[in-house]
């Protein structure tokens, strides 16, 4: 507003009038009956917006009819002029007519009579000013007018937003430049590729908006802003659209996020938009199924797809075949076909041939996906797309020996027949191999008692062994009779697995039936296979850690509890992987699961399950709430009683029984990798790959290489790495020492040479104190060198057994010699020379808890304890049996000071 004669009211020195209570300022002049008026009024100075070319002036006015004055002047008019002047200076009262020009003739729409009145507006427009201001004047030429009003504006476009744009406030244009151009910025984290521009109207309305500008990656439009996405959406680029919601398998936690990244377990393959879902690696192949067709020579496989293509359309399969032999599986290798291809199959269903009769195939059928890649790198195994079916494909059945005679015998001889059925084809070429083995018990020990011999025959069937024992009783002088058969089928085993075979093979008729044998965890090409095959998954979030019980070699072992859906509570081992871990560290912890898993014995630690698809790989096993065996003797020490020691003994060797059954060495039976329950039951445990090598801090290098126990490992072990079931009758033997010693370390502080060494020279640990004489006998045998000799876990379970059917037996106590069982330290000081005081010599046999019983009976110095009875030792407070014979022991030792040190021979 430039001007506003109404608003500036009577300072202009208008006349006012009243009109239906308003007041009116006026300018009015009514000539109507003179000639030749000219009569002008002029505006004060008007300053010009400089941007303003275009002015309006608006004018309101009323003009009386001519025909209502009486006596109508024929000079009466009804209209005035608008005229204008420029000036870049206010001139104050001069006024010269000729400066001015003409706008418009402004006549009214209406017009006042008598008795009425009508007030007129009109606008006019004054265009193309360019000084800094002007006048404005009004002309009469004899009406009658009153001028009410005078406005002078000029227009604007409003500053405004528009698209995300910001645009200021312009001022309209005039008749040179009808459109202004006006740039615009585009409003925070909006942005535009070409700069925003808009045109302002001389009308001032805002008109044809070029360059659009867009919220950026991360920001949406909300009301002429651009906002944060909020956390679960996003928005990929800058565009108009609003944030997105995360696709399927994603999320994101973050404010304004251009992308959501995958949930854990999840991926975008390559070649999938980065905002698109993310997908998992698909589940296994259902129901794949076998059906041979003999007469093409072909197996056909096929399989329903996966029930969780985990979101993808891309599977595709692949199939790989292993030719087991019962223990090692190895590839087929490239004779066998497979049509149309073994690889990125789209059919659910392939035709193997090829095959070779006799042998078990094992048909792995994977899905895959484009995601199944990163998922294996992940960590997350492809196993969920596994299947494993076991196909004996056989052509002909291995024959069987029916009956087999003894047709003849001489004192030195023995003639033997069979007959075998069906018979073998000719060109399946079989062999036959007899051996033949005294039928030996560790408890009898002359054939007068022992009469019997063991003949087994044995012969090769494809990929197949058959074993055929019988018994024969050396004095049944009859020929002709049909001899008892074990029909043994055995496969051909690979040279380097670690069981000895021979321990099957050569056992009693009644050990002959076939097994379930424990299968080796590396002959899974994908050990992340086997796992899955012997463990339960359990989902992490069922498993609540509670305290740290233990440290085990690949990181911490932690009590806790295990609430699957649908079971009961149970309390749990949980055994982690310390972060940081390699890929093999990883297969090496899981590796222990695969051989639990394979186990189901009361006296075996039972395994609940693992967890393998997340980050933090445990194994949750039940929980053994008296811990180690050793650590639980020694705490314990002398406050067990023998019967309930064999008990314990009796569990351990039932567990290595079933172990032994299943053809599993064991490697490291030592007290510390027993656990014990409230019960006081006994579980054999501790069964990782590598765990010998690296996590016994018991096991030293040998110069055979690997790292060895030497302890608790049979001769043969240690010279030749011969790990048999023998050696771990050796390793139990040391047990039972362990046990019955209350937990004291076997050969006490002798170094591994030493004990190499006297083993070798046929010493062998003395009885430990207390020890009944049946239990040091077992040990004995199980020491025994020729390791064929040693009595098997079965004999083992059946003395123990035996023992504690009559508790009596365990009466007889073995020779004790404390001399070597309460070793030097207990005759002298640990340089040689006697005890210096009481306290060393208690501290010395670990007696020291008794130290103030000594004192306070006054017994100060050794002099004093020589002459102490048993009775005196009693009387001073020790009451435990198995203190008070340790302390009454050492007393005779120390009385005898002869004693050197040596263990005893057998
Ligand atoms: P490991 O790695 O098996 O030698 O375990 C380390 C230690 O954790 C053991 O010596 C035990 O003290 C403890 N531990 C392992 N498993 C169990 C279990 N099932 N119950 C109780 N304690 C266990």
């Amino acid at each position: 507003m430039l001007l506003d004669m109404r608003a500036s009211g009577d300072e202009l020195g208008w006349l006012t009038w009243t009109l239906n209570g308003s007041q009116f300022y006026t300018y009015s002049i009514c000539n109507v009956e003179e000639r030749e008026q000219d009569n002008w009024l002029r505006t004060t100075f008007i300053q010009r917006h400089p941007l303003a070319s275009r002015v309006f002036v608006e004018l309101k006015f009323i003009v009386r009819d001519c025909n209502s004055f009486d006596g109508a002047s024929l000079v009466c008019k009804e209209t005035f002029n608008l005229y204008t002047s420029e000036s870049d200076a206010d001139v104050g009262t001069t006024f010269r007519k000729s400066q001015f020009k003409k706008v418009a003739t402004i006549a009214p729409d209406e017009i006042t009579g008598k008795n009425e009145m009508h007030i007129n507006t009109e606008t006019r427009v004054v265009d193309g000013l360019s000084r800094k201001g002007f006048y404005l004047a009004f002309q009469d030429i004899g009406a009658c007018i009153a001028l009410l009003s005078v406005r002078v504006f000029y227009k604007t476009c409003p500053g405004t937003v528009q698209n995300l744009a910001t645009f200021p406030e312009t001022v309209a244009g005039g008749e040179n430049q009808p459109l202004t151009k006006v740039s615009g910025v585009c409003v925070d984290n909006a942005a535009s590729e070409e700069s925003p521009r808009i045109y302002c109207t001389e009308e001032g309305k805002w008109a044809v908006q070029v360059g659009q500008c867009q919220c950026k990656p991360g920001y949406e439009e909300v009301k002429d802003a651009c906002q944060e996405c909020r956390p679960g959406s996003f928005k990929a680029e800058a565009s108009s659209d609003a944030c997105e919601p995360c696709p399927a398998n994603t999320d994101t936690l973050e404010h304004g996020a251009v992308l959501c990244p995958c949930k854990d377990g999840f991926f975008r393959a390559p070649t999938d938009p980065t905002t698109g879902p993310c997908s998992g690696p698909p589940s296994a192949p259902r129901d794949l199924s076998a059906v041979r067709q003999p007469s093409v020579g072909r197996l056909i496989l096929s399989w329903t797809p996966p029930e969780d293509t985990g979101g993808r359309n891309d599977i595709t399969y692949s199939v790989e075949c292993q030719r087991c032999d019962g223990i090692v599986c190895q590839p087929c290798g490239e004779r066998v076909r497979y049509e149309p291809g073994s690889t990125k199959l789209t059919e659910a269903r392939v035709s193997v041939s090829e095959l070779e009769a006799h042998l078990n195939y094992t048909f792995i059928v994977q899905a895959h996906s484009g995601v199944s890649q990163l998922a294996s790198e992940a960590q997350r195994p492809a196993s969920r797309s596994n299947v494993t079916i076991f196909l004996h494909y056989t052509g002909e059945h291995p024959p069987q020996i029916t009956t087999m005679r003894l047709v003849g015998r001489t004192s030195t001889s023995l003639a033997l027949s069979w007959d075998v059925s069906p018979r073998p084809r000719a060109q399946l070429h079989v062999r036959y191999k007899l051996t033949y083995h005294k039928k030996v018990s560790i408890f009898c020990f002359s054939h007068q008692e022992c009469p019997e011999i063991k003949l087994c025959l044995m012969y090769h069937f494809g990929f197949v062994s058959v074993y055929v024992c019988f018994a024969c009783c050396l004095n049944n002088r009859s020929t002709g009779s049909i001899l008892s058969i074990h029909n043994y089928i055995t496969r051909k085993r690979n040279s380097h697995t670690r069981q000895g075979p021979e321990d099957t093979y050569f056992s009693t008729p009644e050990q002959l039936k076939p097994l379930k044998t424990y299968v080796d965890p590396h002959t899974y090409e994908d050990p992340n296979v086997a796992v899955l095959k012997f463990a339960t998954e359990i989902h992490p979030s069922h498993i609540t850690k509670q305290k740290v019980i233990g440290a085990g070699e690949f990181g911490e072992v932690y009590r806790g509890i295990l609430k699957a859906p649908g079971r009961k509570e149970v309390a749990v081992a949980i055994k982690t992987l310390k972060p940081g871990y390699t890929e093999k560290q990883r297969q090496d912890f899981l590796s222990e699961a695969s051989i639990m898993g394979q186990f189901s014995h009361q006296n075996i630690i039972r395994l609940e399950g693992v967890v393998t698809k997340f980050k933090h790989a445990m194994i949750v096993t039940e929980y053994m709430e008296n811990g180690a065996l050793d650590r639980y003797l020694r705490d314990h020490d002398g406050e067990i009683s023998s019967f309930q020691l064999v008990g314990m003994l009796r569990g351990i060797a039932a567990g290595m029984k079933y172990l032994s059954d299943m053809s599993y060495v064991h490697r490291d039976l030592a007290a510390r990798n027993i656990l014990v329950n409230n019960n006081m039951e006994c579980k054999v445990s501790d069964f990782g790959l590598s765990r010998v090598l690296e996590d016994d801090p018991e096991g030293t290098y040998t110069t055979s290489g690997g790292k060895i126990p030497i302890r608790w490992t049979a001769p043969e072990a240690i010279a030749y790495r011969k790990f048999t079931s023998a050696s771990d009758v050796w390793s139990f033997g040391i047990v039972m020492w362990e046990v019955m010693a209350f937990g004291e370390r076997p050969y006490w502080d002798m170094s591994n040479h030493e004990v190499m060494k006297a083993i070798n020279e046929a010493f062998r640990l003395p009885a430990p104190m207390d020890c009944p004489s049946a239990v040091y006998q077992l040990m004995l045998q199980c020491w025994l060198q020729d390791r064929a000799k040693r009595p098997r876990f079965g004999d083992i379970v059946s003395l123990l057994d035996k023992l504690l059917r009559s508790p009596e037996s365990l009466k007889t106590i073995a020779d004790f010699d404390p001399r070597v069982s309460i070793r030097l330290p207990s005759t002298s000081g640990s340089d040689g020379s006697p005890f210096r005081s009481v306290s060393e010599w208690l501290e010395s046999i670990k007696m020291s808890q008794y130290s103030e019983n000594f004192t306070c009976a006054g017994i100060v110095t050794m002099e004093q304890v020589l002459q102490m009875k048993t009775e005196d030792i009693k009387n001073i407070g020790v009451r435990l049996p198995g203190h008070l014979k340790r302390i009454a022991y050492s007393i005779l030792g120390l009385k005898d000071q002869t004693s050197t040190l040596s263990v005893f021979a057998v």
